[in-house]
């Protein structure tokens, strides 16, 4: 298998699972318990607590363990929400689900949301994000990098706008996490998953800033200082704090490889595949996604035809994955709906090769002419 989705999710480090193993076997207890069972598993956590805040640059008890980016937004979205009651929501359009469907079920409830588009490069502009503030603003979501097209988006200068607004600001770091450090002097509200950087799926991290007012969304027991119920992942928590110690300590590594590899693979793509094109602006990109559309094609026969060759790509979001419509990060960027369901990701991670890179040129190639002349 070439496996070209890291998007999407990544494969388990051997040194994380073996970190994990004895929180899974023999150290099972509750992390709760007052009993040395239960120690054993506290401690674990709360080493994990301090070694994911000094790797971010926070403080510990800004650090609450959730299970994944999709808990992590609607948590902040809906814990601030919850905290005034009423108010206007700003987002960028092409927010994952998990922050624009919460926004939308806010709606439900009476909120306010204004979608701010990015432009053509993939990149949303923090002076349209201020044009979107109003009096009554209490929120904003725009993500560090977009999962589709990989676009960095300028959250730093957006969430200076919000300080000076007092409007709590909320970064999806989920696809950034691996490849840049977290905007913890920018954003009231950070979250990512742990399985996007060779980490356990069901894990991650909401950073929340001190002082900010967020309503819990999971109301049980006191687990997290009361801010999230329910039995802690003690295994899901420790393999979390190693995947990112070894994303961080690796990262200038890895970008460098990866994005080497992804360049290399574009460049080929655009060079000797006729009427392809690149979504979002190169310059701009983690250095891990490459979103390539492909004249006279649908995104999804690509996708069927390389994965019977044993190559996995995607065509947009994992979640949207078999949605009917075109992708709304990629219309919102102006693209045209042919354009944008002509659209494949391939997101390339460390285990990848150029050897792998160069047999999806060619099956890709074989792909493209058999749609485009119908063989
Ligand atoms: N945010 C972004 C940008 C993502 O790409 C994803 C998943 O792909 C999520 C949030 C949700 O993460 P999870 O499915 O791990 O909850």
């Amino acid at each position: 298998m070439i496996y070209l989705d890291n998007a999407a999710s990544t494969q388990l480090d051997e040194e994380v699972l073996t970190a994990m193993m004895p929180y899974l076997k023999e150290n099972f207890g509750n992390a709760q318990s007052q009993h040395s069972a239960g120690r054993a598993c506290a401690n674990a956590v709360s080493a994990a607590r301090d070694k994911i805040a000094s790797l971010a640059g926070c403080a510990a008890d800004e650090v609450y363990f959730i299970s994944g980016g999709t808990e992590a937004g609607n948590t902040a979205l809906k814990g601030v929400c919850a905290t005034h009651r009423k108010g206007h929501l700003v987002l960028s359009s092409i927010e994952h689900a998990s922050l624009s469907e919460s926004a939308l079920d806010m709606k439900k409830l009476g909120f306010d949301i204004t979608f701010v588009e990015p432009e053509k490069d993939g990149a949303v502009r923090a002076e349209n994000v201020l044009k979107a503030m109003r009096e009554d603003t209490i929120f904003c979501a725009v993500m560090a990098a977009n999962n589709e097209t990989g676009v960095i988006q300028p959250v730093e200068e957006i969430g200076k706008i919000c300080r000076e607004k007092g409007v709590f600001f909320y970064a999806d770091c989920v696809q950034s996490a691996a490849y840049m450090p977290l905007p913890v002097n920018y954003a009231d509200g950070i979250g990512f998953s742990s399985h996007k950087f060779y980490g356990p799926k069901g894990a991650g991290a909401l950073i929340l800033k001190k002082g900010s007012k967020v309503f819990r969304l999971i109301s049980g027991g006191m687990q997290e200082r009361g801010f999230r119920g329910g039995t802690v992942n003690t295994a899901g928590i420790v393999g979390t704090a190693v995947a990112y110690e070894r994303a961080c300590a690796s990262r200038n590594e890895v970008n460098a490889y990866v994005k080497d590899l992804r360049d290399g693979f574009v460049a080929r793509v655009l060079k000797e595949i006729d009427g392809t094109h690149l979504n979002g602006a190169p310059e701009k990109t983690l250095p891990s996604i490459a979103n390539i559309s492909f004249e006279g094609c649908d995104g999804e026969n690509i996708l069927f035809l390389l994965d019977l060759k044993g190559i996995c790509v995607s065509t947009g979001a994992a979640c949207a994955a078999g949605a009917a419509s075109p992708s709304e990060t990629l219309t919102s960027m102006g693209c045209g709906l042919k354009h944008a369901k002509s659209s494949v990701r391939f997101s390339f991670g460390k285990h990848n090769t150029k050897a792998e890179a160069d047999e999806t040129l060619n099956c890709l190639k074989f792909a493209v002419d058999k749609i485009r002349n119908n063989r």
